[in-house]
């Protein structure tokens, strides 16, 4: 039986796999279908304390990783089917096989948001992308108008990304004013290449019978006016939604699917502990998923002591 069942591997699973590897708990850490989590597909990360010069999002999560395991953690790439906790100690089904744990970490983080169009799906990796950092270098996408959806920091960072491989680059957001931090939004509207579209939502993606992107169709929510706009790619960055589908009727969750997270790390369930995206809808950042991650990890260790 496994003392601690750590599921997910972004910043706040890694943060508690180290922690629980140095309470010698040799947690049991399971990546799920994006080792890393979400950080490794953003580029350069700069407001990560302790990297004046800023560090890749892989290379973190990759360093992460490394410190975990020195201190026992074990990695395994794997994806949960189901869980069980209704019973303790909880039931965990791993890729068909059966792992018994004395307490669980749920840090599976969230996933990129859709747009919901029927065009957008069709397009998927036709075109449409969730990733500048994963795709933008692709050769169909060089040197062709790109356009990126959302106004947030993550469209901010893909926009400016992909000015280095599209002859012009839409940021199409359906307010005029970024929410995108100051920073961010200086560097993108002070930037030549990209070419604000305000007050716009994506209404359709051209042409699923070509099955490949050639233009968006956009609607100004203040004139109602239309346009189409040529691009070859399209790239959405509108926000997230928690991974936690798995847990539903397990743990409490919010009417957005974010558990509930009480008493700094606890969730509905003694034993069951909840760090990272999938219970903050706030602040979403990598030091703070860090933080809950060590946060479960010591709420783990004060548990089990008590139910020893
Ligand atoms: P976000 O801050 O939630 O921004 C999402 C953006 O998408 C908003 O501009 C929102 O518009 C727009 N949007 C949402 N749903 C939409 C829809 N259905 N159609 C069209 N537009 C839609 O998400 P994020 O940019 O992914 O950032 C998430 C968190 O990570 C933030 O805390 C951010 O600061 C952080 N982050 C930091 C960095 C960095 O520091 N390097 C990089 C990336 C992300 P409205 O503005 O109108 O709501």
């Amino acid at each position: 039986m496994e003392q601690v069942v750590i599921i997910g591997t972004g910043c706040a699973g890694l943060a508690a796999a180290i922690y629980t590897a140095r309470a010698n708990l040799s947690p049991l850490v399971l990546t799920g279908v994006t080792p890393g989590g979400l950080l490794t597909t953003t580029s350069i990360v700069e407001n990560y304390p302790g990297f004046p010069d800023g560090v890749d999002g892989f290379e973190l999560m990759n360093r992460m990783q490394k410190q975990a395991e020195k201190f026992g953690a074990k990695v395994k790439f794997a994806t949960v089917d189901s869980v069980d906790f209704t019973k303790s100690p909880f039931w965990i089904t791993v890729d068909g096989e059966l792992v018994v744990s004395k307490t669980v970490i749920i840090a599976t983080g969230a996933g990129h948001r859709h747009l919901g169009l029927a065009s957008e799906a069709k397009l998927d990796k036709k075109g449409i992308t969730y990733c500048a950092t994963c795709d933008g270098a692709l050769p169909v996408f060089r040197n062709k108008p790109l356009v990126v959806v959302g106004g947030g920091d993550s469209a901010c960072e893909e926009a400016l990304y992909l000015t280095r491989f599209g002859s012009v680059v839409y940021l199409v957001h359906r307010r005029d004013v970024l929410r995108a931090s100051r920073i961010m939004a200086e560097r993108v509207l002070s930037n030549p290449k990209i070419k604000p579209i305000w007050d716009s939502v994506v209404t359709d993606v051209l042409d699923v019978q070509q099955d490949k992107v050639t233009a968006v169709r956009l609607k100004n929510l203040k004139t109602s006016q239309e346009q189409v706009v040529d691009c070859a790619g399209v790239f959405v960055a509108i926000g997230h939604q928690p991974n936690t589908t798995l847990f539903k009727g397990q743990v409490e969750m919010d009417d957005n699917g974010y558990i509930v997270r009480r008493n700094g790390a606890a969730t509905s369930v003694a034993g069951v502990f909840v760090a990272g995206d999938c219970s903050d809808h706030v602040y979403r950042q990598a030091i703070t998923a860090a933080g809950m991650g060590c946060a479960a990890a010591i709420e783990v260790e004060r548990h089990l002591a008590a139910i020893s």
